[in-house]
């Protein structure tokens, strides 16, 4: 049985019906309306930062040894990870997705939580080499109120990484997840709530505002309380939040969109390649930042790698989140699959050649549900506005290249740098290809692997910033150095008898220092 989060959003600690419009969310498999949940105004907004500024002033958090806000992680992971079952029921019917995809995310979220913990636990600050008189410390210290804004592809994973870091080092959030998906990000909510008032630490430390991104969204970012703003979507929306953050000088991490080349050399191993690209664009039915978008395969074999995958990707089952035997699931709405549907139609007017899929599939069980057929185009150059535009969806755009470096001008020829996918017998290919390939992330000879300790993000109009690994924490925490003055002698330039021998000396110091 389904459980649904009551209608009620969070605001500084306080479950209440938010103040803002009443949104009705959609299960995409059956276009059946799911809940309605009232979303948050701007005036709890307002409050949630006030109270999110108090609780991370309050020395209840502020100076909790890293131990016990390790364990505060560790108790969350435990809770998602009790609730796994319900979290991912509960995504599927939001997003689509299947439950074998959204088991995975509640458990990565988990994971997330327990690395973070372990990250906090083990880290350290720099003692700095000292010039006799002074001794330097350099510090982390916490922003104070982050805002972390997410997408509706991945929900309690994208909130994982954002929440679980910002607590880590020691700051309170403001969580807005994408108005087409609140539901497990309320969800979370409940589950970090009942950690806090558990361990006795203050409530506001969380608000989950759910809401329209221009919105609530806006609200946040520029809230003169929120010192700091995390992001994953769109490269178009992460550039508005850029240009607010720089009125404010506000620092901000943006995890932005992909058009991510996949490589197919001559040497390939062609049954790993095949899976690897199709698991690379079509799993999640395509919706992920990285999906493997565009398919580069050496001239030689084009012909015999395209015709085996279109074979493939005919046979892939396209069905219910909820169907265990389901390979390509549901969009998340089906405005966004109307979207995807119009770029297949915009490549056709472009002279695209439709291998495979190019349309909703047929069939009474189809005829309610946001599906879309996986699709593969060719016969367009790398300038079509398919091959640089972001689809997100399950449709694959195939070209051929000639040698390496018409295939890295070909791949490089991008406004995004996320992600890129080699398959080669030849690590010296790899590794010189891998090297001159403008992208966050290289996969060789696999493809949409992650892990928690390598730090993960984009180059160019994909991103700014990296979230993950060890590093992650220090992304929410500001360096502050201490000087500690250790000598017995007072400054040389204080004082009165002061010669210029000893007025040489202070300015050296001050330039070294
Ligand atoms: P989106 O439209 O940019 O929305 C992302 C979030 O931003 C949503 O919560 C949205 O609210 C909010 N938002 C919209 N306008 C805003 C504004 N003016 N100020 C503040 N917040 C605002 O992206 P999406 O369509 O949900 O997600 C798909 C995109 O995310 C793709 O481009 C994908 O590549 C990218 N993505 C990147 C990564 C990565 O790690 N690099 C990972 C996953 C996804 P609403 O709910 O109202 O729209």
């Amino acid at each position: 049985m389904l459980q649904l989060p009551a209608d009620e959003v969070l605001v500084a600690g306080r479950w209440r019906r938010g103040a803002g419009a009443r949104t009705e969310t959609v299960d995409p498999a059956t276009g059946r309306v799911l809940t309605a949940v009232h979303a948050a105004s701007v005036e709890d907004v307002d409050e949630a930062a006030e109270g999110a500024a108090a609780a991370s002033a309050d020395p209840a958090w502020r100076e909790l040894p890293a131990h016990l806000r390790a364990r505060l992680l560790h108790r969350i992971a435990e809770l998602i990870e009790h609730e796994a079952e319900a979290l991912s029921a509960l995504q599927t019917a939001d997003t689509g997705k299947s439950r074998t995809e959204t088991r995975a995310l509640v458990h990565s979220a988990a994971g997330t939580f327990r690395y973070t913990a372990a990250a906090l636990e083990t880290a350290e600050d720099a003692v700095t080499p000292s010039r006799g008189a002074y001794v330097t410390v350099s510090l982390h210290e916490p922003i104070g109120v982050v805002g972390a804004i997410t997408p509706w592809n991945s929900p309690i994973a994208s909130d994982a990484q954002k929440l679980a870091p910002a607590l880590a080092a020691g700051n309170a959030v403001l969580l807005k997840p994408a108005e087409w998906t609140p539901l497990v990000a309320l969800a979370l909510g409940r589950l970090v709530t009942r950690a806090l008032a558990e361990a006795g630490l203050p409530a506001g430390l969380l608000s989950v505002l759910p809401g329209r991104g221009s919105v609530i969204g806006d609200a946040i970012v520029r809230h003169p309380r929120v010192g700091k703003v995390t992001f994953t979507g769109g490269t178009t929306t992460g550039r508005t939040i850029a240009h607010a953050a720089a009125e404010k000088v506000m620092p901000v991490s943006l995890e932005l969109g992909g058009k991510s080349p996949t490589v197919v050399f001559e040497d390939a191993d062609l049954e790993q390649a095949l899976a690897g690209v199709m698991f690379g664009i079509f799993s999640s039915s395509g919706q992920s930042c990285v999906a493997g978008s565009r398919l580069f395969v050496a001239r030689g074999r084009y012909e015999e790698f395209v015709d085996e995958l279109t074979a493939r990707t005919r046979k892939l089952r396209v069905g219910p989140g909820t169907d265990p035997g389901t390979q390509v699931a549901p969009l998340v709405h089906h405005r966004h699959r109307d979207a995807v549907a119009g770029y297949v139609d915009l490549a056709r007017e472009e002279g695209a050649r439709v291998r495979c899929g190019g349309g909703a599939p047929e069939g009474e069980e189809y005829e309610k549900g946001a599906y879309y057929l996986p699709t593969v185009l060719d016969g367009l150059p790398n300038s079509a506005r398919v091959c640089q535009e972001e689809i997100f969806g399950p449709v694959l755009v195939a070209l051929p290249f000639d040698d390496e470096d018409d295939l890295v001008a070909q791949a490089n020829d991008s406004v995004y740098g996320l992600a890129c996918g080699l398959w080669t017998r030849d690590h010296r290919t790899a590794w010189r290809v891998a090297r001159r390939i403008e992208a966050g992330t290289v996969w060789i000879n696999t493809y949409k692997q992650f892990s928690i300790a390598t730090p993960f993000g984009g180059t160019k109009d994909s991103g700014l910033g990296r979230e993950k690994g060890r590093e992650g924490i220090r992304a929410y925490q500001r360096q502050k150095s201490l000087y500690w003055g250790v000598g017995d002698a007072p400054l040389p330039w204080a004082t009165a008898t002061a010669t210029a021998t000893a007025t040489a000396t202070a300015s050296a110091a001050s330039i070294d220092g």
